[in-house]
């Protein structure tokens, strides 16, 4: 790297309604510094700075921290100049002290993932210079202890030591306020305060045997090294993942000046959201603080206050506080602060129309002056996403085609998920209630500790509040319920992020971590207990509550309208079952592209008969026990056809390995002989004849047909049989007879024969015909390459991606789990290709064979049946490559159906 020759920028300036940078540089400035300089350039006042680029950041993870603080030293300094010069203050003075706040904020907002430091500049000098020039002793000492804590938390490694313990600094705090006989942080005396920025100073020193350090410049690097430490600290690395963000985004830092939320009674602080992030409800909405400083809102340590009159009405409600009290102790900042509400509602409007997007802001007020300290494309629920998006075309802030872009597709999985049964939860025991902080349903067993939460099966984590370090857990636990905190706790914001069901403030409930009890009254819940949340109206209900499946309605209904409107690749659903075909087809699935014949074999009267055809030894045999299964076979596909009322669906014969059907456990080997009146021996001598080295590679899919055409001529009758009873009771079926695993065209000729061949018999002996067709899969990559030789005889294609990308890739299926998260973890994959498709390699085959294809067949259809049908980026492929159509599970349908919108609009951009 030459220093000397590189001009590249490394620091932008913000403030005073001006700032080098715009909303456009996030990948540069991270989104919350793109945002601080874009709200600067439209003229909302924000307390000026410089934010520090992600590419440091990078250069940082390569170089050290000593390179890069030579690098950034000038840059820095003259930063800092022109912030003093702004605040009229100085960096490091002691009687005009510039304090400073150092926060990250990478390219997508990470919310409490990655570290902040506020007040950083004071020291034992400062402090009394802070006190002289404010007038306000109690604020200036109040600040200091605040900072140490922070500094000492994100710089200098002093957490909890184990999961039972409360922060180290909480701890000294809470022995005060025993001592003290006093309640809240406000209680505490000047006197207070400095014995615990001692006790503080002196737990530092015990704990890391270094003093706490004094000098504004060492806190500044200190606190500057330890954010982009953060962006590789365990949280924000879980965060990644889970996400798919890479490692080498890296965070930018933001320097700011102070403002003071805790000066007093005219101050505070608070957190806003210009819709509900809940349900997506267009009411400006939020929480606040009075003398407070940042985190207090969030940390939920102090019940907050409601922003809007009617939030705290509606607050009250459940909170159970009557109107008198409330006014009194908990009046909305529009009450208590008339003038400033409306400043805030003015900002909150410009800003709303400016993103175009629902707005989540921070905002800071220092003496009867209003700060905006944040903000940013807020998160919110599946629910809240689709009813902001329809809503916000209806006002024409947005047009209809943005109105299917704002929608993320696989977060419409949320709103895909059971619901409460309406009849169910009339009968449920409420226990108490909280604050509905992210809507949903759930029921699971109560565990206290995030890294508990895979204890049992389903899950409700309960808390005494969250923080960062619990993600992991939050996220595997079906529900998550906080005693303390309000809607815009850590546990609400994430959880509405994650569209997990969330009830929190459930003030109610007495958890105790070391007893692992939750009380509520004199009732006493433990660990392991059953419980209930219904994340829309807050009760926490006692035991299981049964659920039913969730319905397209209200906006959902209406945005999946306006998809379809844009949508040319269809969508079409995997289904095995006439029910499943029935909830895809009111998910709006245009047909079905792949029913498993295999899976109506495993049934239990049917396995028997399978089982009886695989273990005979003769043609005659065999013949007898398919005889038994085409009557099944054949009522299953009525049922099918009928449930996709002349929707095609298409029928893939059998493809499993046989192996799988025999029994391998010995009592079940005996049960057998015993039915099939032969030998345990026969049996097993049988199984092991079956055994394969490597099943996915041997006898099966079109194999299995060729060697015992028998099966393909009875899948077939069934087939065909079923068309023609459904046209006698007046019901149109479109079977599409799909051939799997071919890999040369005579196996697919050979197939073909006896499928016809058993059709025009079916024909003669009912004297009627039905419309039907004969494709394969394209899932070994020689089928691929042979596509156009294919195309002269197959009526259509179907991609199956998941045996594509095995046997492309070599990677076996059932061994991959042994090393593919190794590869994933060391970067050797950036994703699992069996979830999401590798457009570079496989996606070759795809677009190669249906070029073949079509080369020969230009109408030839085309279509995916692999689990790739239900992932937005891979469906996005499908469409730029002209699929006719993709095939997903029932559940994904929707989300499909959504991408595929997506995909043709992106097309026109
Ligand atoms: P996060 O990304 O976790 O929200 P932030 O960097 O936004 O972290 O900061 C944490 C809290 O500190 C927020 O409430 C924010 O508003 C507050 N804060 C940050 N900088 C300042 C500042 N310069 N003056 C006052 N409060 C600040
Ligand atoms: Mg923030
Ligand atoms: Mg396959």
């Amino acid at each position: 790297m030459e220093v000397l020759q590189d001009v590249k920028t490394r620091v932008y300036k913000f403030g005073n309604k001006a700032a080098d940078g715009n909303s456009k540089m996030k990948n540069l400035l991270g989104g919350k510094g793109a945002n601080l300089a874009e709200m600067c350039n439209i003229g909302i006042p924000v307390p000026p700075g410089f934010t520090i680029t992600t590419e440091v950041c990078t250069e940082y993870n390569l170089l050290g921290k000593d390179k890069v603080v030579s690098m950034i030293k000038p840059e820095i300094e003259e930063a800092i100049f022109n912030i003093e010069s702004l605040m009229g203050s100085k960096f490091g003075d002691k009687d005009n002290p510039l304090l400073i706040s150092v926060r990250s904020g990478a390219r997508v907002s990470m919310p409490g993932m990655m570290d902040t430091v506020l007040n950083l500049g004071l020291n034992d000098d400062a402090v009394i210079g802070l006190a002289n020039k404010t007038g306000n002793e109690r604020f200036a000492w109040d600040s200091y202890r605040r900072f140490i804590q922070m500094y000492g938390g994100v710089v200098l490694g002093m957490k909890p030591e184990a999961k039972e313990d409360i922060d180290p600094f909480e701890e000294i705090m809470e022995h005060l306020k025993y001592k003290r006989r006093i309640k809240l942080d406000t209680e505490f005396t000047i006197q207070d305060l400095k014995d615990l920025v001692y006790d503080f100073k002196d737990a530092v020193k015990k704990r890391t045997g270094h003093d706490f350090p004094t000098d504004p410049w060492d806190q500044l690097w200190g606190a500057v090294i330890a954010v982009f430490n953060s962006w590789n600290g365990d949280r924000a690395m879980y965060y990644r993942r889970m996400h798919g963000y890479p490692a080498d985004w890296g965070t930018a830092v933001n320097v700011q000046a102070m403002v003071y939320g805790n000066m007093g009674d005219n101050s505070g602080t608070g957190v806003c959201f210009t819709r509900d992030a809940g349900t997506g409800e267009d009411v400006f909405n939020g929480e606040y603080l009075i003398n407070a400083q940042g985190e207090d809102v969030v940390a939920g340590t102090r019940t907050p206050q409601q922003i809007t009159k009617l939030g705290s009405i509606r607050w009250a409600e459940l909170a159970k506080v009557d109107e008198e009290d409330r006014v009194k102790n908990y009046p909305s900042l529009e009450e208590l602060m008339p003038e400033i509400y409306k400043e805030l509602d003015g900002y909150q409007e410009k800003l709303e129309k400016h993103y175009k997007d629902m707005q989540d802001m921070e905002f800071t007020i220092q003496d009867g002056k209003l700060w905006i300290l944040q903000t940013r494309n807020g998160k919110r629920t599946g629910a809240a996403m689709v009813k902001i998006a329809m809503d916000m075309y209806k006002q024409g802030l947005i047009t209809e085609k943005e109105a299917v872009l704002r929608i993320e597709p696989s977060k419409l999985d949320e709103l895909l998920h059971p619901v409460f049964d309406a009849k169910a939860l009339k009968e449920a025991h409420v226990i108490a209630q909280g604050l509905p902080a992210s809507p949903g349903a759930a029921t699971g067993q109560i565990v206290f500790f995030a890294d508990e939460a895979t204890k049992y099966k389903y899950t409700i984590l309960a808390r005494i509040e969250t923080s960062p370090e619990d993600l992991e857990g939050m996220n595997i636990a079906r529900g998550i319920l906080t005693a303390r905190g309000g809607m815009t706790s850590h546990a609400a914001v994430v959880a509405r992020g994650m569209g997990k069901c969330c009830i929190s403030g459930a003030g109610a409930l007495k958890i105790n971590y070391k007893t692992r009890t939750l009380k509520v009254d004199d009732k006493v819940y433990h660990e392991g207990d059953w419980i209930s949340l219904n994340g829309s109206t807050g009760n926490i209900i006692e035991g299981k509550v049964a659920t039913s499946e969730p319905e397209l309605s209200g906006e959902f209904a209406e945005i999946m309208k306006l998809a379809d409107k844009y949508a040319t690749m269809q969508v079409r659903t995997n289904a095995d079952t006439p029910n499943d075909a029935k909830i895809a087809r009111n998910f709006g699935a245009q047909g079905i592209g792949l029913t498993r014949t295999e899976h109506m074999f495993f049934e239990v009267d049917r396995i028997k008969a399978m089982r009886e055809m695989i273990l005979s030894d003769t043609l005659i045999g065999r013949q007898h026990a398919l005889e038994k299964l085409l009557p099944m076979q054949r009522s299953d596909f009525e049922g099918i056809f009928e449930a996709m009322q002349g929707l095609p669906v298409t029928v893939r014969l059998l493809d499993p390995p046989l192996h799988e059907f025999v029994p391998h456990q010995l009592e079940t080997q005996r049960s057998l002989a015993e039915e099939m009146h032969i030998t345990l021996e026969a049996v097993k001598i049988k199984v092991a004849e079956l055994e394969e080295f490597n099943p996915m590679l041997g006898h099966r899919g079109c194999r299995l047909g060729i060697t015992y055409p028998e099966i393909t001529e009875m899948q077939a009758r069934a087939v065909i049989e079923a068309a023609l009873n459904l046209k006698e009771r007046g019901i149109v079926a479109k079977p599409e007879i799909m051939i799997p695993l071919i890999g040369t065209l005579t196996e697919f000729e050979s197939q073909e024969a006896v499928i016809r061949e058993t059709a025009n018999k079916v024909f003669e002996e009912r004297n009627d015909t039905i419309e039907y067709s004969v494709g394969t899969m394209i899932e070994i990559p020689r089928a691929a390459l042979i596509a156009d030789k294919i195309a002269k005889y197959a009526d259509f294609f179907s991609f199956g991606t998941n045996d594509l990308t095995q046997m492309a890739f070599g990677y076996s299926r059932d061994d991959a789990s042994k090393f593919l998260p190794i590869y994933i973890e060391k970067g050797i994959l950036k994703v699992d290709p069996f979830e999401v498709l590798d457009q570079e390699g496989i996606g070759q085959l795809v677009e190669m064979a249906t070029e073949r294809g079509r080369n020969t067949k230009p109408n030839l259809k085309v279509g995916i049946c692999g689990e790739h049908g239900g992932d937005p980026s891979s469906v996005e492929f499908c469409y730029r490559t002209g699929l006719n159509y993709v095939s997903c599970s029932p559940y994904r349908v929707p989300i499909a159906r959504l991408a595929s919108a997506q995909a043709a609009i992106k097309a026109t951009l």
